[in-house]
């Protein structure tokens, strides 16, 4: 049975992505931090595996991929899609702000990968895809470090699927645009119109819009992918 790890699969996109991947046979586990209600809820409603790390801090993710390759014996596909958002001036970020942003949406992709590779390697076989965001492609002002850390997403994908896929490992990276989840609670009603209005397809995303590409980039008519960044945004651009 092919199995998956999924980071931030507690809520929106993470939780989508646990659902869609356990409706399509594969065996789930997913890491969580502080939504342990939901994360029961999920386990309890797909059968996936719940294991609570925190994955900005390396000893803590490391032992999240050892309980999850544990539970799992291997892993074929990894999603790196924990993350957090947090809008404010430039000029206002603390030194204490801009490492807990790089921590929790870059290092974390750093640390899990690091860990579940080897086995990846080792089997031959492997799909990772990384979750970054249009800000990362765009750059948002006033989320200089959520759009900084977006942006290693992408160069770390480039780098690592050129060194990975002599081994069979595709590596990708997803650039969402606008997904209703709690992520957009930063924005105001009038906010959410006016990117409602930027979007062309007329409609903000669904999590479920993202995990069936999630699913796409890790299913068998997609081996041949690689080294992308794939915007799925509804036509909202740069
Ligand atoms: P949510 O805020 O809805 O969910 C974030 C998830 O990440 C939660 O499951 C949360 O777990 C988990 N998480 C956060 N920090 C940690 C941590 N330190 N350790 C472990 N888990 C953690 O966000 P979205 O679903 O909207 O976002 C998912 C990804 O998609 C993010 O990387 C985000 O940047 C990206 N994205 C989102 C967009 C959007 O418009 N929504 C647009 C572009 C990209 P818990 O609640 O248990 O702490």
């Amino acid at each position: 049975m092919r199995t998956a790890l999924i980071t931030g699969g507690s809520r929106g996109i993470g939780a989508a992505a646990v659902l869609a991947f356990a409706k399509a046979g594969y065996r789930v586990a997913f890491f969580y931090l502080k939504s342990e209600d939901a994360a029961q809820a999920l386990a309890a409603k797909t059968g996936a595996i719940p294991i609570c790390c925190d994955v900005s801090d390396g000893e803590s993710a490391r032992a999240g991929c050892q309980e999850a390759l544990l539970q799992l014996r291997h892993i074929d596909v990894l999603i790196n899609n924990a993350g957090i958002a947090q809008q404010m001036l430039f000029t206002d970020i603390t030194d204490e702000q801009w490492q807990h942003m790089l921590q929790t949406n870059l290092s974390s992709a750093f640390y899990v990968t690091k860990a579940v590779l080897p086995q990846m390697i080792s089997q031959k076989d492997g799909r990772i895809v990384n979750v970054s965001s249009i800000w990362g492609q765009a750059g948002a002002s006033c989320e200089v470090h959520y759009s900084a850390s977006k942006a290693g997403l992408i160069g770390m994908t480039k780098a690592l699927s050129k060194e990975v896929a002599p081994s069979g490992i595709t590596v990708n990276c997803i650039c969402p645009g606008v997904i209703q989840t709690d992520m957009l609670s930063c924005y105001d009603a009038q906010t959410l119109a006016q990117l409602k209005e930027e979007t062309p397809v007329g409609r903000l995303g669904t999590p479920e819009d993202i995990a069936g590409a999630l699913v796409f980039l890790c299913g068998d008519s997609a081996g041949f992918i690689t080294g992308q960044i794939i915007g799925i945004n509804g036509g909202f651009g740069e």
